[in-house]
């Protein structure tokens, strides 16, 4: 049984004052949510906000995660943080979201250097994948997925690839409102992620890997999602900046 886990991305939003703020309407119902164990709630606020936020979180079972790291760990990298830096504040850390992949030149190459890196740190990597809309339309999701997971987990043992968190995340399904269905989600996640785990791995290791959906997920579309047996949780942008939005799709993922 996998277990499944909600993950609220942020973004760039929310000040440490605004952050306080949501994490206080969180609290106490996301508490009661990853307490009963059906469900792994995670917050990944912007950099300068995570230690307020492991603080207030601090004696609950809500994970906190990063949205970025770089792969060493000092040096001369300004403007970069680096593994070791967030494990002392964080379980998680999303790696190669699209729009670092759109707007800040993350590569396959680099999205798999930080998944090693964050493993080699103790952190556990939510590695984005998916396809946009042009590569959709012409039919490339399989290969476009495929190549992305298979780079992304390359030199990755079977025991180490066992804990990582896959989000496959439909470009055009990402702050547009259009999330994809749940049906066409579970299909690319069984055939395509599932498929490429198993050619890289075996059965039994693609089989246990989460795989989260994200792509304008809501509190209205969250169950058609979460009812999918290849889909573990989401990803969640937008909804996830609203207290009784993130809760309501948190309880979806334990009803
Ligand atoms: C995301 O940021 O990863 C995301 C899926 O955003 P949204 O839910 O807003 O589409």
């Amino acid at each position: 049984m996998r277990t499944p886990i909600v993950a609220g991305n942020w973004k760039m939003n929310k000040t440490i004052a605004e952050a306080r703020e949501l994490v206080n309407a969180l609290r106490d119902e996301l508490t009661r949510v990853a307490a009963s164990g059906k469900a792994q709630v995670v917050l990944c606020p912007p950099f300068i906000a995570i230690p307020q936020v492991a603080a207030l979180v601090k004696d609950t079972p809500i994970k906190v995660g990063a949205q970025n790291l770089f792969w060493e760990v000092k040096g001369a990298f300004t403007g970069e943080v680096a593994p070791t830096m967030l494990n002392e504040v964080c379980d998680y850390v999303i790696i190669g979201h699209s729009e670092r992949r759109q707007y800040f030149g993350e590569t396959d190459e680099s999205v798999n250097k930080k998944v090693q890196a964050a493993l080699a740190h103790h952190l556990i990597p939510i590695v984005c994948v998916g396809e946009n809309l042009q590569q959709n339309e012409a039919g490339q999701t399989q290969a476009v997925v495929g190549a992305q997971v298979r780079a992304a987990f390359k030199e990755i043992s079977r025991d180490d690839a066992r804990g990582i968190v896959i989000a496959y995340e439909p470009i055009w399904a990402i702050g547009t409102g259009k999330a994809a269905s749940g049906p066409g989600a579970n299909a690319v996640i069984g055939l395509t992620i599932r498929g490429a785990l198993a050619d890289l791995y075996d059965e039994a290791t693609a089989q246990a890997i989460r795989v989260q959906y994200g792509g304008s997920v809501t509190p209205k579309n969250v169950a058609e999602f979460f009812a999918q047996p290849e889909i573990d949780g989401a990803l969640v942008g937008g909804a996830s900046l609203v207290a009784a939005d993130f809760i309501a799709i948190c309880k979806a993922a334990v009803e």
